[in-house]
């Protein structure tokens, strides 16, 4: 049976590299017609890249080497065409630093169509932060304090499990390591999502205040620690890596395993203040459509319809969510539907502007007066 990597990315090469190493022959890589950019560089590119649609996939093995943000497309493709021999690849393959007494067959894992897959899913567990970014995208520099109850957390978590498969789930923010209790999340996420990617996305400014049975229970589940490189990080990197490694901690830096530690310097938003946009054509551009996030039982497209009462709130906008900008997982019945809807434009989509407007990080804005940051500004 023929052998393709779906994705072309920097992963995808390291996958093919691996395998080739245990001897498997790769017959090329595979890309969905909507992705025009070819990301493979000439000195890696071996093997041929397939348009997904111009070959027959039903008898081959296809395993996806994309990150598990941006998989949801290739999976609707792939149960489309009805394809049984799918596998997913987990990233932790690239921490192996040699292969000799490695099971490899343990970073794959055959995806079941018969259960609805979803690819990933972020939930904010503290909505408050200890930086305050001006601008912040989930309002953490702006809202009260407010952390998950441990509760709450398992009835969420329980309700998705029930319904779908899911892959890769981010625990973030505002600051997740605020939480009180976040040992006892990480322990509820790995018993009732046994599968599931955990991910951890922090500023790391609290990683040397935590306390060793937390640290222990992050190494001992496997939480994987994403790492955003603010100025502020950046002056404690050495001593954030040394804890984390100490701990035997896998962590990436601004999510993404193969950059440099670059710092980040910039924030954007396309929000703007009235619906007058064209939220289908952004909806298929925006960073933000891969961002399905969870809150209180309800599932949306990306965090703005699940946090904008935030914002409302603070500066008295009228920004308005309808039912159908998030979906009660309680009321699903069908999972592959609400996938379905998920990649989808929504009707809060419609705030959102083609134009992007970028502004210089800061950090210490709590409660700031002027809502500059939050939405795009005329120019
Ligand atoms: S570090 Fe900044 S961007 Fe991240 S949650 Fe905190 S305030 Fe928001
Ligand atoms: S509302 Fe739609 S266009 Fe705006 S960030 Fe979310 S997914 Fe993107």
């Amino acid at each position: 049976m023929d052998n393709y990597i779906f994705g072309t990315g920097q992963f995808a090469i390291e996958v093919k590299k691996i395998l080739e190493k245990f001897g498997f022959q790769i017959k090329g890589f595979l890309k969905l017609d909507n992705v025009k950019k070819n990301q493979l560089n000439s000195s890696n590119n071996s093997i041929p890249i397939y348009y997904a649609d111009k070959i027959d996939l039903s008898k081959c093995n296809i395993i996806i080497a994309k990150k598990p943000m941006i998989m949801g497309d290739t999976i609707g493709f792939l149960k489309e065409k009805n394809c049984q021999n799918v596998y997913s690849v987990s990233e932790d393959i690239l921490f192996v630093d040699h292969f000799e007494n490695e099971d490899i067959s343990k970073f794959f894992r055959k995806i079941d169509f018969e259960k609805p897959f979803l690819n990933y899913l972020e939930m904010n567990v503290v909505d408050q932060c200890n930086l305050n970014c001006k601008g912040c995208a989930h309002f953490s520099n702006i809202c009260d304090n407010n952390w998950v109850s441990i509760d709450k957390f398992k009835r969420d978590l329980i309700l998705v499990n029930e319904k779908f498969d899911l892959y890769y789930f981010r625990l973030l923010g505002g600051e997740p390591l605020l939480h009180p209790k976040l040992a006892e999340l990480i322990r509820i996420s790995h018993e009732v999502l046994k599968e599931t990617k955990i991910v951890i996305v922090t500023n790391g400014l609290l990683i040397s205040k935590l306390d060793e049975k937390t640290l222990q229970t992050i190494a001992d589940n496997n939480v994987l620690i994403s790492i955003s490189l603010y100025e502020p990080t950046n002056a404690v990197l050495d001593e954030i890596s040394f804890i984390l490694k100490k701990y035997n901690i896998k962590f990436i830096i601004n999510d993404d395993f193969f950059s440099q530690n670059n710092v980040i310097d910039k924030f954007q938003t396309r929000l703007s203040t009235e619906r007058v946009n064209d939220g289908e054509f952004v909806s298929k551009n925006c960073i933000g459509r891969f961002c399905r996030f969870l809150r209180d039982g309800k599932i949306s497209k990306c965090y703005y319809p699940l946090l904008i009462d935030i914002l409302n709130k603070k500066y008295k906008t009228n920004y308005a969510v309808t039912d159908d900008d998030f979906i009660d997982i309680a009321s699903v019945e069908n999972g592959w539907q609400l996938i379905e809807k998920l990649n989808k434009k929504i009707p809060f989509c419609d705030y959102c502007s083609s134009e992007v407007y970028e502004f210089n990080w800061e950090a210490h804005h709590k409660n700031d007066n002027e809502i500059d940051g939050y939405i795009v500004r005329k120019r």
